[in-house]
C-alpha cells in the first residue's frame, strides 16, 4: 500500500482555469501513478469571495475531466470536513497550542499603520515587511489597545537568524533566511484562518504527504514550514510547477482562447483532448501518441517536470481534440453533437450524421452545415466551382443519374459505371460530384457521403446539373 497522498486545494472565488486544471491533473496523476489517495480541499475561508456556485462549478469540471478525489467535498472521511469553512474548531485547538508556546501574539496594528511603515521601509531602500511592531508589548500595553476596540490579528513570531531549506520536487534545493520573512498573519481580526496557517494545517492533518502547487507559492513554503515546524506536526514534500502563460509569453487571458475549463467544455473541447494536452505541458518524455485516460498515470513523473514556464498554444490543443474525436464511440458522438443538430431531427439521421461527420468536424458547431448540406439544400457554389461542372458538362450529371439508377448509392460501383460512361476517373470524376452533391471541395469521404444522402436528394442533385 502506497503513502503517497496528494491534494489539490482551489479556493472557489472563480471558475477552475487551464492553470489550475493542470495542477489538478499533475497532482491526481502523482497520486494515482504511486497507488495512492488523492484528496479534494475547498480553501474558502475568504467568504467575500467564495460561493457555493463556484464550488459546485469547479468540482464539476474535476469531473468532467475524469479526476476523481478519494476523499473531499461530498466524499467525507474521518480526516474532514474538507471545506476550510467547517473546520474552526480544529483550527481554534492549534491557534491555543501555538500561542501557548509563544509562536503567537496578538497584532494591534491598524491597516494605515501598517501602509505607512510599508511606504517608510521602501523608502529606505529595504524590503517591506512587518516591522514587529507589536511583537514585544507588555500585558499591559495589549490591555490598552484591546480596550480602545482594536481587534488583533494573531501572528507568527519568526525565529530569526537561520536558514529555511526544502527539496522542492521540481525546483530542487531551497533555502530562505528566516530573519527576511517578517512575522506573518495566522488568524485574521476578523477570527479567519490566514492561508500560511489553514493551507499547512490541512496538509498535515489530511495525511498529505506531497503537495504539487503553483509556483507563486514558493516564497509561502517555509512561512509555512516554519508553522509545521512549531505545531511538530509532518512536513509534506512541495513540488512547484513552472507558471502556464498565454501564447504571447503574458498571463492566461481569455482573449487568447483558453478560458475556464467551464468555456471549453461548452466550446466543445472533449476531456480526453484536454488531459492529452496537458499532461504534456511542462511535462516531458510522454510518448508523442494518443494516451488513453486509464493509461495517463503510467506516463507521468515528477521528475520530468520542467523548470521553465510553458506557453498555452491552441494548435497543439487542437491537435489532441482531433484525436479525441477520432476516438469517440458512436453514441459519444452523438451526444457530443447534440446541440449543434437541427432540432426535431430523428435519432437514426442524428447518428448517420454524426457518423458521417466526425473526422471533418473539431467542434459540434462545425456539423451544422453538413447538416444543412445532408438534410437541407447544398451551399451555392462560387465561380470556379461552376467552372468545374460546367467542364465536366450536362452529360457527364446525366449519366451520372443513369449510373446511379442502375447500381445505387455504392461508391465504387457507381465510379465504375460512371467510368464505363464516360471515361473520367479520379478527381476529375469525384469532384464534379461531390460538388454537386455538396457545394464544398472537401469534406466526409465520398462512400458514407453518399449512402447517407437521402436517394431522392442525390437524384435532384445530379439532375439539377444535368440541364
Ligand atoms: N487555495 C490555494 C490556491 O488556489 C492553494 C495553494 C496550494 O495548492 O497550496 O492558490
Ligand atoms: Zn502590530
Amino acid at each position: 500500500m502506497s503513502t503517497t497522498v496528494t491534494r489539490f486545494a482551489p479556493s472557489p472565488t472563480g471558475l477552475l482555469h487551464l492553470g489550475n486544471a493542470r495542477t489538478a491533473l499533475f497532482s491526481w496523476l502523482h497520486a494515482r501513478a504511486a497507488g495512492g489517495r488523492f484528496i479534494v480541499r475547498a480553501e474558502d475561508t475568504d467568504a467575500a469571495r467564495s460561493s457555493e456556485e463556484f464550488l459546485t462549478a469547479q468540482l464539476e469540471d474535476l469531473r468532467w475531466l475524469g479526476i476523481d478525489w478519494d476523499a473531499g467535498p461530498g466524499r467525507e472521511d474521518a480526516l474532514g470536513p474538507y471545506r476550510q469553512s467547517q473546520r474552526g474548531e480544529v483550527y481554534a485547538g492549534l491557534y491555543e497550542t501555538l500561542e501557548r508556546d509563544g509562536h503567537l501574539y496578538p497584532c494591534y496594528c491598524s491597516a494605515v499603520e501598517l501602509d505607512v511603515s510599508r511606504r517608510a521601509q521602501l523608502a529606505a531602500g529595504q524590503p517591506p515587511r512587518y516591522a514587529g511592531t507589536c511583537r514585544d508589548l507588555m500585558p499591559a500595553q495589549r490591555a490598552a489597545r484591546a480596550a480602545e476596540g482594536r481587534a488583533p490579528t494573531l501572528r507568527f513570531r519568526v525565529p530569526g537568524a537561520r536558514r529555511v531549506t526544502f527539496e522542492d520536487g521540481v525546483r530542487g534545493p531551497q533555502s530562505f533566511e528566516a530573519a527576511d520573512i517578517g512575522d506573518f498573519i495566522l488568524r485574521r481580526a476578523d477570527g479567519s484562518p490566514a492561508f500560511f496557517f489553514c493551507n499547512a494545517v490541512d496538509d498535515a492533518l489530511m495525511g498529505v504527504t506531497d503537495v504539487l502547487r503553483g509556483e507563486d507559492h514558493v516564497a509561502n513554503t517555509p512561512r509555512q514550514l516554519l508553522v509545521l515546524e512549531a505545531l511538530g506536526l509532518p512536513q509534506p514534500r512541495y513540488a512547484h510547477l513552472p507558471l502556464l502563460l498565454g501564447a504571447d509569453g503574458a498571463p492566461l487571458s481569455k482573449r487568447q482562447g483558453a478560458a475556464s475549463v467551464a468555456d471549453m467544455r461548452s466550446r466543445g473541447y472533449l476531456p480526453e483532448a484536454l488531459v492529452n494536452y496537458l499532461l504534456r505541458l511542462g511535462h516531458q518524455g510522454a510518448p508523442d501518441a494518443w494516451i488513453e485516460r486509464a493509461d495517463l498515470p503510467k506516463h507521468f513523473a515528477l521528475a520530468r517536470v520542467g523548470h521553465s514556464p510553458s506557453r498555452f498554444d491552441e494548435q497543439q490543443l487542437l491537435h489532441w481534440q482531433r484525436e479525441a474525436i477520432k476516438r469517440l464511440p458512436a453514441e459519444a458522438a452523438v451526444e457530443w453533437l447534440g446541440p449543434s443538430l437541427p432540432p426535431g431531427l430523428s435519432a437514426d439521421d442524428a447518428r448517420r450524421l454524426a457518423q458521417l461527420v466526425q473526422h471533418n468536424v473539431i467542434f459540434p458547431d462545425d456539423a451544422a452545415p453538413w447538416a444543412q448540406v445532408v438534410f437541407g439544400e447544398p451551399p451555392a457554389l462560387g465561380e470556379a466551382d461552376l467552372a468545374v461542372l460546367e467542364e465536366a458538362g450536362t452529360g457527364f450529371f446525366a449519366a451520372a443519374l443513369a449510373a446511379f439508377e442502375e447500381v445505387g448509392a455504392d461508391a465504387g460501383a457507381l465510379a465504375r459505371a460512371l467510368k464505363a460512361r464516360t471515361g473520367r476517373k479520379g478527381a476529375a470524376l469525384f469532384m464534379p460530384l461531390r460538388l454537386a452533391l455538396t457545394g464544398c471541395r472537401e469534406g466526409p469521404e465520398f462512400g458514407p457521403l453518399l449512402a447517407t444522402l437521402a436517394p431522392d436528394k442525390i437524384r435532384a442533385r445530379f439532375a439539377a446539373r444535368a440541364r
